[in-house]
């Protein structure tokens, strides 16, 4: 293998673990697994503008990769920097795991990370990780660019690094002003393309309208609060429509037949997303999801439903409360919602809604007024639509705060205690087994026992209505959903058995029970019994 400048590694969220019990963690992107596979788009955007003045830069997705031997990867391997990705707080453990890993077998590689949960710890991830040799805060491109010139972390801007005993801090540059001069599409610099399973990066693929954005929902680490303070962005930039809909073209190229456009063209006001549709009628690709940060009117629909594809919109208005909702940071009602979700059944465009179960102030009031919405627009879609697909309303449970969120920094505010308060807690938090470990805050009303108990409640409705709503009027679609919603339902019940059965008593007890599953001595000890044991099998996720 040449020798590479900069390799860019994705790590698996749980790197070399014995054991996890996932749960519900990936219920939202199940396409990423539990391991959450899909890297950052900044990734290809650093590669590429590296490579393009004139740097070996690679990207290893190590989420994929299970049967890659790695230790005799990295020993072969001659790269000046690895840089790991820490960008969502899921991959803490992964990436902290997996640098101690290479580290030890080559001492010589400079390990950076960057991304927003380390950019958010960067003082104590340096700190408290010796084979960590520095942090990237905020954007990379042209710090990366710096450093691989330089070949060395002085002065070099937005670094955070160890020198002698001392940390030291560097000041932040500038951030790239123009995105179009960044390419989001080079997919050719990812490793081992042929090795890759998942629909990622095949078929599937992300590109982003802007960096930064003008809402500031309070979980969220990608808000304008959060672009504002780690990575000294004050406003957003766009991506021309133009550009946009080259990287579109291109992808259609590279055999990428599902895009999500991330972001709400609207944001960018009334002439970009003009613009942006009118370009996107004279495309003829697969399909599109486009954002919206909040209902659209029937203008913008109508707009939609000329454009020649498939095109689906999501909504994300969190609770069904608008008591929650506002203050959230979602400003729009319950009845502009359900509008804009008649006018899309009217034309003819699929809309998916989400709904987090675990906000701050969220209460059993809240709980009811969510599902009764939720409900609410199932039974307008059955109006106009036939098709089970097409009925798919989401619940994410929230699971892990984003650190640097506006959630995150002033917790009481908003409503949230948080359990994980230092890069420390989730790290340790994570290496525990099971998801409702993983809950890394509490709420004003709910414990994270009652959120675990909240978060499996809420996805056993969306099964129930999805029995009600979703199911084909045919008898043959009808059973193939039931034989789903059922075997979805047993799931649900085996993570709640694991999870109990956790908090009774610890793993490695767990461990000899189940090796031992014919030792009549020992199942008496499991409040679940045998029933444990078969939810054990169904709610592991990795043995590695
Ligand atoms: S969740 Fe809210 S703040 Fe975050 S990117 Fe979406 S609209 Fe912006």
């Amino acid at each position: 293998m040449d020798k590479i400048d900069l390799l860019l590694i994705h790590p698996p969220a749980f790197f070399k673990r014995d054991i996890i019990f996932p749960g519900p963690i990936a219920e939202t992107v199940q396409e990423v697994t539990d391991q959450f596979l899909a890297f950052p788009i900044g990734f290809i955007s650093i590669a590429d503008f590296l490579y393009k003045r004139g740097f070996n830069v690679k990207i290893l997705n190590l989420g994929e990769l299970k049967s890659l031997d790695l230790f005799k990867f990295f020993s072969n391997l001659k790269a000046d920097y690895i840089g790991i990705g820490l960008h969502w707080c899921i991959h803490s453990k992964g990436a902290i795991d997996l640098a101690k890993f290479i580290k030890e077998i080559n001492p010589n590689f400079k390990i950076i990370l960057g991304g927003l949960t380390s950019t958010r710890f960067h003082y104590e991830i340096i700190k408290e990780f010796d084979f960590i040799d520095g942090i990237i805060r905020g954007e990379a491109e042209e710090v990366l660019l710096d450093l691989l010139k330089r070949k060395s972390f002085e002065d070099v801007p937005n670094l955070t690094y160890r020198s002698g005993d001392k940390i030291k801090v560097n000041p932040m540059r500038p951030n790239i002003s123009n995105l179009d001069d960044l390419n989001f599409t080079n997919l050719d610099l990812i490793m081992f393309k042929d090795k890759i399973k998942s629909s990622i990066g095949k078929w599937v693929w992300n590109i982003p309208i802007s960096r930064g954005c003008v809402y500031n929902c309070k979980h969220c680490g990608g808000s304008s609060y959060s672009y504002k303070s780690l990575f000294n962005r004050n406003k957003p930039a766009f991506r021309s429509p133009e550009k946009i809909i080259e990287d579109i073209i291109d992808l259609k190229e590279r055999g990428i037949k599902r895009i999500l456009l991330f972001q709400d063209p609207r944001i960018a006001g009334r002439n970009y997303w003009e613009k942006l549709l009118k370009l996107l009628t004279k495309l003829n690709i697969d399909s599109l999801t486009l954002e919206l940060f909040y209902p659209a009117n029937e203008e913008y629909i109508d707009l939609i439903s000329k454009i020649n594809f498939e095109v689906t919109l999501t909504i994300s208005p969190e609770s069904g409360s608008e008591r929650i909702r506002f203050p959230h940071g979602r400003v729009y009602s319950n009845s502009a919602l359900l509008k804009c979700v008649e006018i899309c059944g009217e034309k003819g465009v699929k809309l998916t809604p989400f709904f987090m179960t675990g906000l701050g102030e969220e209460d059993e009031e809240s709980r009811r007024e969510t599902r009764a919405l939720c409900e609410e627009i199932c039974r307008i879609n059955t109006k106009y639509l036939k098709i089970r697909e097409w009925f798919n309303p989401v619940f994410g449970p929230m699971i892990l705060l984003d650190p640097g969120s506006l959630a995150f920094d002033y917790p009481e505010l908003y409503g949230y205690k948080l359990i994980f308060k230092n890069f420390k807690d989730y790290y340790e938090g994570l290496s525990l087994p099971s998801w409702h470990q993983w809950i890394s805050y509490e709420t004003k009303n709910y414990s994270r026992r009652d959120l675990a108990k909240n978060m499996l409640e809420d996805l056993e409705f969306v099964l129930d209505l999805k029995e009600r709503y979703a199911t084909d009027s045919s008898v043959e679609g009808y059973l193939l959903d039931q034989e789903y919603l059922n075997l979805e339902r047993y799931n649900l019940y085996c993570y709640k058995i694991v999870a109990e059965e956790l908090e009774n008593c610890d793993l490695n007890s767990l461990m000899e029970a189940y090796k031992n599953r014919f030792n009549e001595k020992i199942l008496p000890k499991l409040k679940y019994g045998e029933k444990f044991l078969e939810a054990f099998d169904r709610s592991i996720g990795l043995i590695a």
